[in-house]
């Protein structure tokens, strides 16, 4: 099962695909990233100068008030295709292409790394999708429940 939620430009997956990065550094540009206590602890020593406030409605997917900064549509930590504070990256990126939460499994559906020819476990995306899991759930029990029929396709 693979359904389609363009707005979060994710899948809904029933199991894991497989996935080798090809750092083209698109999950760098033109995303919100949103950074959670434990992000902003990590980046503390880079003086706040990396990150902006969310808006209403990116706290009301995320959670998160505060998001990375994006300058001409790339996150100001990216260069060329390298983060260059990689050691300190958010969870989000981390956890990139997946999100897994204790009710759904989302894999991104821009990410070229992604393999759908084999499957593998959830275990590690999960605890590294901490932060955002409830609010996900939330908001995806939200989406699935409001969505006209036939709005979410299955591929
Ligand atoms: S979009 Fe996917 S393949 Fe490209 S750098 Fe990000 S994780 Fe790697
Ligand atoms: S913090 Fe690094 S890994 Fe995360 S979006 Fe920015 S450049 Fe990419």
């Amino acid at each position: 099962m693979r359904y389609s939620l363009p707005e979060l430009e994710m899948y809904l997956v029933d199991s894991l695909p497989g996935f080798s990065c090809k750092r083209c550094a698109r999950c760098c540009q033109e995303k919100l990233i949103p950074l959670y206590a434990r992000d902003l602890e990590r980046l503390e020593a880079l003086n706040g100068q990396f990150c902006s406030k969310t808006s209403a409605a990116e706290r009301r997917l995320t959670g998160a008030a505060y998001k990375m900064r994006m300058r001409n549509g790339k996150c100001i930590f990216l260069d060329d295709t390298s983060c260059l504070h990689y050691d300190l990256r958010p969870a989000t990126c981390r956890r990139h292409p997946f999100l897994v939460t204790g009710k759904h499994l989302l894999v991104s559906s821009t990410c070229p790394g992604i393999d759908w020819s084999f499957t593998q476990p959830a275990s590690d995306a999960k605890g590294l999708s901490a932060e955002i899991s409830l609010q996900i759930d939330a908001v995806l029990g939200d989406y699935l429940r409001r969505r006209p029929p036939g709005s979410s396709m299955p591929l």
